[in-house]
């Protein structure tokens, strides 16, 4: 791999870009993150992604990077030097560079880091076979709405899921899905879908926000509420919904097939979709 990144101000070859030891990003996980999907070139959701950043660096009381206002830009950019055609960009703000302290420094300047990873999102196998998940306790912390990168618990729950046989796990607190560890949870039985409302307890995912209100115009019923895994096992299909996986269907959940075990039809549609929506909208 031989891209340019983003650090800083500067277009930078991977391998020069460097970020300081003292970086409340390392020490502390004191940084937050979005990842903005590519497709045929261009930037999908780019407005909404920026908004919620913004949102997570004010609960963070973290000052705006200093080239915040030239976010869609840098992304262009980074598109265009790196010819990605489908993938995403990866974008963290830190506090930036201080002695370590608990205390928050008051004059560091924020870290900027942005670069771009290819992947495949449109025929990914996961989209056509679908995924399994098991359940795992949620145990990451409760402001799970701010896009923190304290990824250690997700990255636990799925080796737990990956060791199980399974793609991805979903995240039970209290008896109740939350979501999943790096996306959002549905259930759809007799034709409705039903999601957790948005609260602390999750990400309020950019995907889910045009997904929901996809679904509502195209006169899905949709209920924001709780639900268990048993209910999930009980459903008629199950899906997901991130940046990075756009809608993708779930096929098990504990080792329980939904439905025929087979993607769904709901979910089929909704990505459709999504995909048409998103492809239309892309700047
Ligand atoms: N929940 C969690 C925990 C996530 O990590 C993500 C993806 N980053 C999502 C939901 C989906 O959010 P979005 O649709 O904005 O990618």
């Amino acid at each position: 791999m031989n891209r340019t990144v983003f650090v800083n101000g500067e277009y930078l070859p991977e391998d020069q870009a460097t970020v300081s030891i003292f970086d409340r990003g390392f020490l502390m996980a004191d940084a937050v993150y979005e990842v903005v999907s590519v497709l045929d070139g261009k930037l999908l959701e780019f407005a909404g992604h920026i908004k919620r950043l913004e949102r997570s660096l004010s609960e963070l009381d973290m000052a705006k990077p200093k080239d915040f206002d030239n976010l869609l830009e840098i992304h262009r950019e980074l598109v265009a030097r790196n010819s990605v055609q489908e993938g995403g960009i990866y974008l963290q703000v830190t506090r930036g560079v201080a002695d370590r302290d608990f205390i928050y420094p008051k004059d560091a300047e924020p870290t900027l880091v942005m670069f771009s990873q290819e992947r495949s999102i449109i025929g990914s196998p996961a989209a056509k076979a679908g995924v399994k998940v098991i359940s795992v306790e949620d145990q990451r912390w409760g402001r799970r709405d701010i896009k923190t990168v304290q990824l250690l618990y997700p990255s636990m729950a799925k080796m737990m899921a990956k060791a199980a046989g399974a793609d991805d796990a979903w995240l039970v607190e209290d008896g109740f899905v939350t979501e999943g560890s790096s996306n959002n949870a549905y259930i759809v039985k007799d034709g409705k879908i039903i999601t957790r409302s948005l609260s602390h307890d999750i990400l309020h995912g950019i995907t889910r926000a045009s997904v929901l209100r996809y679904a509502a115009e195209a006169q899905m019923v949709v209920e924001e509420r709780n639900f268990t895994i048993a209910e999930a096992q009980a459903a008629d299909e199950a899906f997901i919904t991130s940046a990075s996986t756009f809608v993708t269907p779930v096929v098990e959940i504990d080792g329980t097939k939904l439905g025929a075990g087979a993607p769904g039809p709901v979910a089929g549609r909704l990505r459709e979709i999504y995909i048409e929506e998103s492809r239309k909208a892309a700047i």
